[in-house]
Order: structure tokens, then C-alpha cells, then sequence
């Protein structure tokens, strides 16, 4: 069971479970300060969510972002308000996508990267800035109208 598992004592498998993992946060893009740490989720929001309630925080700005369940592997980079708006945004009309089931999760996501010219491994929301989001949210109106004419 992976009821004793922490961020500090993440669970093995879930940890080699994550393809392409990205490094621990330790710099902050949004301040000089870098005071990068390991928070729970009742301290960042009041309440816990979903079955892993652990973010890396920027304790001076509060950018944060969340880690891939039972490990230590960050979702992405830390993201601000901004940004973080941005990925919820973007990531809406992408998933209508394949939720349209005119097109796989998969097939999305390659059809993504393809615009952005990246590795399909590369193009995850969690790793993009502001601007990548906009992209994204662009290509992803484009196709659900091609989708939908
Ligand atoms: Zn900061």
C-alpha cells in the first residue's frame, strides 16, 4: 500500500512509472529567491485534493507545482497565477479533443507536438510558459472546429 509514502520516501514503482521525469524544482523563474520547498497541499489550499497532496513551492512568491502521485517527480515547472491559469485554459479545449473521441488522448498529443515542433515527450502543459499555452489553446480551437465541420 502506498499509505506511508511521502515525498521523501516516494514509492519505487510509481517513480519508474514516469517517462521523461523532469529535476526537483530548485530555482524559482519568477523571483530571485530560491527558497524552493516540498508543501502540503493543506498549507497551499486549506484542503487536501486527489490522493497525493504535495506540491513544490517557491516560498517566497508561492509559484508552485504539483508531483506525479507517489513520487517526487514535479508535474512540470513552477508556475505562478498567471501561468497557472494559462495551463487550466489551455488544457480545456485540448482536452475536448479526445474527449470528442474523433481523435485518441495520444494521437492529440502527437498532433501537438507536431505543431510545436517538439518531441511528443516534451509536450506536456506542465512545461509550458504562458505563450505555449496561447499556441495550444489556438491549435486546439482549429482542430475541434476541423472536428466538428
Ligand atoms: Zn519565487
Amino acid at each position: 500500500m502506498s499509505h506511508n509514502k511521502t515525498p521523501w520516501n516516494p514509492s519505487k514503482t510509481a517513480t519508474a512509472r514516469v517517462k521523461n521525469p523532469l529535476p526537483a524544482p530548485t530555482k524559482c523563474p519568477f523571483c530571485d529567491q530560491c527558497i524552493v520547498k516540498i508543501v502540503h497541499h493543506n498549507e497551499v489550499y486549506g484542503r487536501v485534493y486527489g490522493e497525493w497532496p504535495w506540491v513544490y513551492m517557491c516560498k517566497a512568491c508561492w509559484a508552485y507545482v504539483g508531483m506525479h502521485p507517489f513520487t517526487n517527480i514535479p508535474l512540470g515547472t513552477l508556475a505562478d497565477g498567471a501561468l497557472r491559469k494559462a495551463r487550466k485554459n489551455c488544457k480545456d479545449p485540448f482536452e475536448q479533443i479526445y474527449l470528442s473521441k474523433k481523435m485518441t488522448r495520444d494521437e492529440a498529443y502527437m498532433g501537438l507536438a507536431e505543431h510545436f515542433g517538439i518531441p511528443k515527450e516534451e509536450c506536456h502543459f506542465g512545461w509550458f510558459n504562458i505563450e505555449q499555452c496561447e499556441m495550444a489553446r489556438a491549435w486546439s480551437v482549429e482542430v475541434l472546429k476541423g472536428l466538428s465541420a
